[in-house]
C-alpha cells in the first residue's frame, strides 16, 4: 500500500504516531514560512504542515505542486495548536507534520475549480467527469447510491429473494419506447433489441418457478429525453409469482420505508403510503403523479354552476365538460402580469383559458363578476375553502385538459409558494389504472403500462365489448411528483393475453413474431404474478435531494443522448460497417 491511513482517518488519539497518506492537492496556502496543504481522497481531508526550518526537502517539494497533484507523504500525526481546530472536519483536530513528500502526479492546469464546489457548465463537467466526480458533492451522491443498492441487495435477499441476471441483447420488450437495436455480424440483416425493461424475461423466471426474483437491471429506451430520463437507466427489477397485487405494494412499501430509516433518516416518510386510485389523482391532484408533500386539492364546482347563466360556464357544462378551481392561497393581490402568466401557464398545458376570482375581506373581485349570481360566488368561494387574500383559479373545460390545467398550476404555485415541507418524502401509490388509452394520433387504443398487464377479473368481458372501460391490476409508486415507479399483476394466460394483443391491434400472425414465445411459455403451467420495477436513478436523485438523475449516475449522457467524454455516438469504419452488413445513408457533415 502507498498509505498506511486515509485522508479521512487520522485523530487525535493517533497524535504522535507516523503515518503515511495519499491523494490530492486540494488546497494549499504557502504563509511564506510554513506551507499548508489540505490533502483530499474520498474518506476525507487532512491537513498537511510543511516546516522548512525542520524538513526543507520535502518543504521544498510542497513549494512546486499544484491543485491536484497526487501526492504521497510521511509524517508525525500532531494536535493541531489551540483555537485552529477545524470542526467542519472529521480530521480537524490534527494534522500532519511532514517529514517526507513525493509526487506521484502532476496535473495540469484544471478546466475547473475541484475544491470550491462553484457552479459550471455542466457540459463541461460531462467532459471531464473523472474531475467532476472527484468534488464533494458528486462523491457523495455516489457513495449513497450504493449504499441504497447494497440495501436493496441486502433486504430482498433477507425475504428470500434471488437476483438473476437477464441478457442485454435480446428481442424487443416494449415499454412505449422506441428500442435500441444492434446489428447482428453473424446473422446478416438481424438485429438484437436492448431491453427496455426485462419485463418479458422476468415472466419467463416466474413461469421456470423462481418465484420471488430481482435484478439492478439496467433498461434501454429511445425517447426524447428530460430532466428525470436518461437513454439508460438502472431500474430495481423485481416480480413475485403467487402474489396479488397487496402482496407487491406491501413488500415495496416495506423495502422504500427500511431504505430511508437505514440509509437517510434525515428524510421523514408518511407511514403507510397514502393510496389515490388514478381517478382521484387525476380529479384531486390533476396529475397521475401527484406531489402529496402539500395538500392544495383540486375541487369540482360544476354543481354549484348547475343553473348559471355565464356562457363560457354554461357551454362547458352544457357540453359534459367540467368546472374545477383550485386556492392559490396570499395571491389576492397578485399584480396583472403575474395573473396573465399563470393563464398562459394554463393555455400551456391545454386549457381554453382561466378565471380568476380574488377573495377580499369584504368583496370577491374577477373580471368576470358581473356575470356570476351573488350565491354562485359565495358557494364557489365555501367548497373550496378560500380565504381572505386568495385567489381562486377556475378552469372550465374537458376533464383531462381542466386536470392537466389545474395540475401543472398546482405544482408550480407549490414550487412558487414554497409548500413543500424541506424534509418530506411523499410516497404514494396510485392504482386502478386504466388497462388502455386512446391514442388520438394514431387513432388506436394503446396499454396505459405494458401490454402484459392483467384486467381486474370482472373487467375481462369488456376487453372485446368496450376496452376504454377496463381498468388494470396496476400500480404507479410516486414521490414529490415524481413517478418512481410503474407495476402490474400480469397477465398468465394465453386466451387474455392474446385478447389484449387484439385490442392493440397485433394480429394473430404478428402476435405469434414478436411474442409467440411468451404466448406459448404461458401454455406450460405459468403461475399467477405480478411485480414492479422503481428506478434507482430517480430513487437515488430524491434521496440525495438533487433535481436531476445526472447527478446520481456515474457517467451519464447530456441531454441529446450523447457521451460528452468519450464522445459517443460515434462513426465505425467502413470495415465495421462492412462485417455488419450495413450501409449507412445519412449525408456527411460538412467538416471544419
Ligand atoms: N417493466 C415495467 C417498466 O419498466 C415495470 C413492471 O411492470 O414491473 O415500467
Amino acid at each position: 500500500m502507498l498509505r498506511t491511513h486515509t485522508c479521512g482517518q487520522l485523530r487525535p488519539a493517533d497524535a504522535g504516531k507516523e503515518a503515511v497518506l495519499a491523494g490530492w492537492v486540494h488546497r494549499r496556502r504557502d504563509h511564506g514560512g510554513l506551507i499548508f496543504i489540505d490533502l483530499r481522497d474520498r474518506y476525507g481531508i487532512t491537513q498537511l504542515v510543511f516546516d522548512p526550518s525542520t524538513s526543507p526537502t520535502a518543504h521544498a517539494v510542497a513549494a512546486t505542486v499544484r491543485a491536484e497533484y497526487v501526492l504521497q507523504v510521511r509524517g508525525l500525526v500532531q494536535i493541531r495548536p489551540p483555537g485552529m481546530a477545524n470542526p467542519n472536519l472529521s480530521t480537524g483536530e490534527i494534522e500532519l507534520r511532514v517529514l517526507e513528500a513525493r509526487v506521484l502526479n502532476e496535473c495540469r492546469p484544471l478546466p475547473f475549480e475541484i475544491a470550491d464546489g462553484q457552479p459550471v457548465d455542466e457540459a463541461l463537467r460531462l467532459r471531464y467527469r473523472y474531475l467532476d466526480l472527484r468534488r464533494e458533492r458528486m462523491q457523495r451522491n455516489l457513495i449513497l447510491r450504493h449504499r441504497v443498492v447494497k440495501f436493496i441487495r441486502d433486504f430482498l435477499d433477507s425475504r428470500g429473494f434471488l437476483e438473476i441476471e437477464t441478457p442485454m441483447l435480446i428481442k424487443s420488450t416494449p415499454e412505449g419506447a422506441r428500442d435500441y437495436v444492434v446489428p447482428s455480424r453473424v446473422h446478416p440483416g438481424k438485429f438484437y433489441a436492448l431491453p427496455q425493461s426485462p419485463q418479458q424475461l422476468k415472466q419467463l423466471l416466474m413461469i421456470a418457478g423462481f418465484d420471488r426474483y430481482f435484478q439492478i437491471a439496467r433498461c434501454f429506451r429511445d425517447e426524447d429525453l428530460r430532466a428525470d430520463r436518461q437513454p439508460e437507466f438502472t431500474q430495481l427489477d423485481l416480480e413475485m409469482a403467487f402474489v396479488d397485487q397487496e402482496d407487491i405494494l406491501q413488500v415495496t412499501e416495506e423495502l422504500f420505508t427500511a431504505l430511508v430509516r437505514t440509509v437517510t433518516p434525515e428524510w421523514r416518510v408518511i407511514s403507510p403510503f397514502p393510496r389515490l386510485t388514478y381517478d382521484e389523482a387525476i380529479d384531486l391532484y390533476g396529475t397521475d403523479k401527484p406531489d402529496l408533500r402539500y395538500d392544495m386539492r383540486i375541487h369540482d364546482i360544476s354543481d354549484l354552476l348547475a343553473g348559471t347563466g355565464f356562457r363560457v360556464f354554461r357551454q362547458a357544462l352544457d357540453s359534459g365538460q367540467v368546472v374545477r378551481a383550485l386556492v392559490a392561497p396570499g395571491l389576492a393581490e397578485a399584480p396583472r402580469r403575474e395573473l396573465d402568466a399563470l393563464a398562459e401557464l394554463a393555455k400551456g398545458a391545454g386549457a381554453k383559458g382561466l378565471i380568476t376570482l380574488a377573495v377580499h375581506a369584504d368583496e370577491v373581485r374577477s373580471p368576470v363578476m358581473r356575470y356570476l349570481a351573488a350565491e354562485e360566488v359565495a358557494a364557489i368561494v365555501s367548497r373550496v375553502g378560500a380565504s381572505p387574500g386568495d385567489l381562486i383559479l377556475v378552469v372550465a373545460d374537458e376533464r383531462m385538459a381542466a386536470a392537466a390545467a389545474l395540475g401543472e398550476l398546482r405544482r408550480q404555485l407549490g414550487q412558487r409558494l414554497g409548500l413543500a415541507p424541506k424534509d418530506l418524502l411523499a410516497f404514494a401509490w396510485v392504482t386502478d389504472f386504466p388497462l388502455f388509452e386512446w391514442d388520438k394520433e394514431e387513432n388506436r387504443w394503446k396499454a396505459t403500462h405494458h401490454p402484459f398487464t392483467m384486467p381486474r377479473d370482472e373487467d375481462i368481458p369488456l376487453l372485446e365489448s368496450d376496452p376504454g372501460r377496463v381498468r388494470a391490476k396496476c400500480y404507479d409508486i410516486v414521490c414529490n411528483g415524481f413517478e418512481l415507479s410503474s407495476g402490474s399483476i400480469r397477465c398468465h394466460r394465453r386466451d387474455v393475453q392474446e385478447k389484449i394483443f387484439a385490442v392493440l391491434q397485433y394480429s394473430p400472425e404478428e402476435a405469434e413474431r414478436r411474442f409467440g414465445h411468451l404466448l406459448r411459455a404461458f401454455e406450460y403451467g405459468a403461475p399467477p404474478h405480478g411485480g414492479i420495477a422503481p428506478g434507482i436513478d430517480r430513487l437515488v436523485m430524491l434521496l440525495a435531494g438533487e433535481s436531476n438523475i445526472r447527478q446520481v449516475i456515474a457517467f451519464p449522457k447530456n441531454q441529446s443522448a450523447m457521451d460528452l467524454m468519450m464522445d459517443a455516438p460515434a462513426p465505425i469504419s467502413p470495415e465495421q460497417l462492412a462485417e455488419l452488413h450495413l450501409q449507412v445513408c445519412v449525408e456527411e457533415e460538412p467538416s471544419g
